[in-house]
């Protein structure tokens, strides 16, 4: 099963990924992880990147199309997170591998700004929390390995406005560049705070009716 998440920052692409992963058998891989990650180990990749992510810019698509295609390889499985940005990236996807399926997160300008600006992570495992509304249960410390929580540079009200506005400009296009190509899983989330289980289970529920999941 070949399938791609889609929708803005904050919307929950990568809550939504591992908790799908965990449910059928897919490898979830997300562009913005592999891009931190190389930042923080300062190899060769992540000093090309790091100015676009601090600024939330994108990273060019040559270079991002580079890492997918070596990631995604002979891979037959794989729940994609954060790519295509760009129609030229979506593009460039379509000529090595065919999707089974798109998952969009439909939710507002507003929600967005309220998740993102309370949104911290975990330095060492990577866990990610919402000071709001999946809280820790000690501040700033994290529930599974008591590694410290941080807040994303780009996760700061100022860059946050940037992410959106490139969001809406270059990646909404590359809905429809998909739209009729391949099937369309729609999830409408109206409130910061919904429960994500529950968003969850009106994902897979949906790729059951469209008989893509058993
Ligand atoms: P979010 O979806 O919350 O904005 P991500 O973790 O997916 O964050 O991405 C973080 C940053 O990584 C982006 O702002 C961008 O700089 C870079 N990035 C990730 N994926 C891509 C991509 N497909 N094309 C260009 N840049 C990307
Ligand atoms: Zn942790």
């Amino acid at each position: 099963m070949k399938l791609l998440i889609f929708g803005p920052p904050g919307s929950g692409k990568g809550t939504y990924s591992s908790r799908i992963e965990d449910r059928i058998d897919v490898e979830h891989i997300a562009t913005g992880d592999i891009f931190r990650e190389a930042v923080k180990k300062e190899t060769k990749l992540g000093r090309k990147v790091k100015e676009y992510l601090d600024r939330g810019d994108l990273v060019p698509d040559e270079l991002v199309n580079k890492v997918v295609r070596e990631k995604l390889k002979e891979k037959d499985d794989f729940i994609l997170d954060g790519y295509p940005r760009t129609v030229d990236q979506a593009k460039f996807l379509e000529s090595f591998t065919d999707l089974d399926a798109l998952i969009v997160l439909d939710v507002t300008d507003e929600i967005i700004i309220k998740r993102l600006s309370s949104r911290r992570i975990c330095r060492e495992c990577g866990e990610v929390y919402n000071k709001l509304f999946n809280p820790p249960e000690r501040d700033d410390i994290c529930d599974e390995c008591g590694g410290e929580l941080y807040q994303r540079d780009d996760d700061k009200p100022d860059v946050i406005k940037d992410r959106i506005n490139t969001y809406e400009n270059r990646s909404e296009p590359v809905l429809d560049y998909f739209e009729g190509g391949i099937p369309f899983v729609v999830n409408k989330c109206r409130e910061a705070n919904a429960p994500i289980e529950e968003m969850v289970d009106s994902i897979m529920e949906q790729l059951r009716k469209k008989n893509l999941i058993s």
